[in-house]
């Protein structure tokens, strides 16, 4: 009798034992630098999913997310157009890697030398409506882009103004914050038409964030894009990356 009940008690220890282990090895999994960084190939990942596979509308192909945001995305899209049938609502920007950033950055990079001397200046002019490869929230997989990237068709437009006004109202019921809002100080100027996906992009920012107060050259040390030796790297990278709504933490 008593050696049934030590039996149940070294068992019960055991499972209690490997129950705390799992848990603290969740807790300390991270998530690695080169998808922070968007250094792979989202269409080799079998987290993403091809939006052209999905009844999303979109404005190109070849376009993918993760998929958690993407079911909550469909959702959302599903029931504006119960309400705004005739309303556009379309991806027009996804996941992009660093590659597909990089090609952004050097085409504008090399358009902008002749009207600036200074790299930190072509920088900063950049950076007012690109990310520096490695930092854009679009290498998570978690960030959209909806229907239009200006702002007038948001502040103006008679759809944008409807289209805008039902986001604001609605996509935190789907999980989504809109991380380039009105009223930061610095990062980048408002963008109304980008949503991101809270219960992930919040694991990423904050395994950023953790990154840069630990030791920010693991992160600047990735980055070999144009003119990354002769800015000031981890201050713009510290701005850009962590200036976001706070609803987006
Ligand atoms: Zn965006």
């Amino acid at each position: 009798m008593k050696k049934s009940v030590m039996l149940k008690k070294t068992t019960y220890f055991t499972l209690t034992i490997t129950l705390f282990l799992c848990s603290a090895s969740t807790m300390a999994q991270s998530i690695p630098l080169n998808k922070l960084t968007g250094q792979f190939d989202e269409k080799q990942d079998n987290s993403f999913i091809a939006l052209d596979s999905t009844l999303l509308p979109v404005n190109k192909k070849g376009m993918y997310l993760q998929k958690e945001p993407t079911q909550q995305l469909i959702k959302a899209y599903q029931d504006f157009k119960k309400i705004h049938p005739d309303i556009p609502f379309t991806i027009v920007s996804a996941m992009r890697n660093y590659n597909y950033q990089n090609g952004i950055w050097q085409r504008k990079w090399n358009s902008l030398t002749n009207q600036f001397s200074q790299p930190q200046q072509i920088a900063e002019e950049i950076l007012k409506f690109s990310s520096m490869p490695g930092t854009s929230r679009h290498h998570w997989g978690t960030d959209v882009d909806i229907t239009s990237v200006s702002s007038d068709y948001f502040k103006q437009d008679p759809k944008g103004k409807i289209l805008n006004a039902w986001l604001q109202q609605n996509m935190a019921n789907y999980g989504f914050c809109q991380p380039f809002n009105e009223g930061r100080k610095g990062g980048y100027l408002p963008e109304e038409w980008h949503w991101s996906y809270r219960p992930i992009a919040s694991q990423y920012i904050a395994q950023y964030k953790a990154q840069l107060d630990s030791d920010p050259t693991k992160i600047t040390y990735a980055l070999n894009f144009a003119g990354h030796d002769k800015i000031q790297l981890e201050a713009l990278v510290k701005e850009y990356v962590l200036q976001v709504n706070k609803n987006c933490y």
